[in-house]
């Protein structure tokens, strides 16, 4: 007889104080914060908002132990504000955005900076780049109701007690209510979908060992280590 398919089940993110959340899919905003556009080498005033995606059970929770990943002489770290959807819709106007989340996260969008910039360069697709295995390290939820300013929050990510970004969430090109808009004009949004929404400058190279303490006020915090 042929083997049953093995089971498996969706991906979950804890959330303070109530259920779980289930990931349904993952959106991550490229260059939102004019200082890491610059990094990069291009014109933050220039362009518009791209997403990119990663699998939903790239995420890892936080106090997680995980791989160096394959195939990579150069991971970076991006700290970015993690936005969950619980309701979606097309053509969301920006002022019904904020209705949709339904609370915030910090996470980490992990990348094999080498393979994305020789994807760059041949005109390939990031995907091998940004959504690979572990990749979306992910805190548990806040709702949003329990955060106060998340649009001035402070961001920051420490790698080995050593502050490698620090930004604040007001300097964000696209604001979340934007990007919301924007995105969903693209795909129709639903309930369980997660939003990156950019990291700002000072990514780096991550090594095998590394400690990654990120935080953003008023949110839980994320810790990774890398073996
Ligand atoms: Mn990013």
């Amino acid at each position: 007889m042929e083997k049953p398919i093995e089971k498996w089940l969706p991906t979950s993110i804890p959330v303070t104080g109530d259920d779980p959340f289930y990931v349904r899919r993952i959106f991550c905003v490229g260059r939102n914060y004019a200082a890491h556009a610059r990094e990069m080498g291009h014109d933050p005033d220039r362009d518009l908002p791209f997403f990119f995606m990663k699998p939903f059970d790239s995420i890892v929770e936080s106090g997680s132990t995980i791989p160096y990943p394959s195939m990579t002489n150069d991971l970076h770290h991006e700290i970015e504000l993690v936005v969950a959807l619980k309701t979606g819709g097309s053509h969301i106007r920006e002022e019904q955005a904020t209705n949709c989340i339904y609370g915030y996260a910090v996470g980490l969008d992990m990348t094999r900076r080498d393979l994305q910039s020789e994807a760059k360069k041949l005109g390939r697709p990031w995907d091998m780049a940004k959504g690979f295995d572990n990749s979306a390290p992910c805190a548990p939820i806040t709702k949003k109701g329990d955060v106060e300013n998340i649009e001035t929050a402070t961001i920051e990510l420490k790698v080995n007690d050593q502050v490698k970004q620090k930004s604040s969430i007001d300097h964000l090109i696209w604001s979340v209510p934007e990007t919301i808009s924007f995105l969903s004009k693209l795909v129709e949004l639903k309930p369980g979908d997660l939003i990156y929404s950019g990291t700002p400058d000072g990514v780096g190279a991550v090594n095998a060992g590394d400690y990654l303490y990120g935080t953003i006020t008023g949110l839980s915090d994320l810790e990774i280590n890398y073996k």
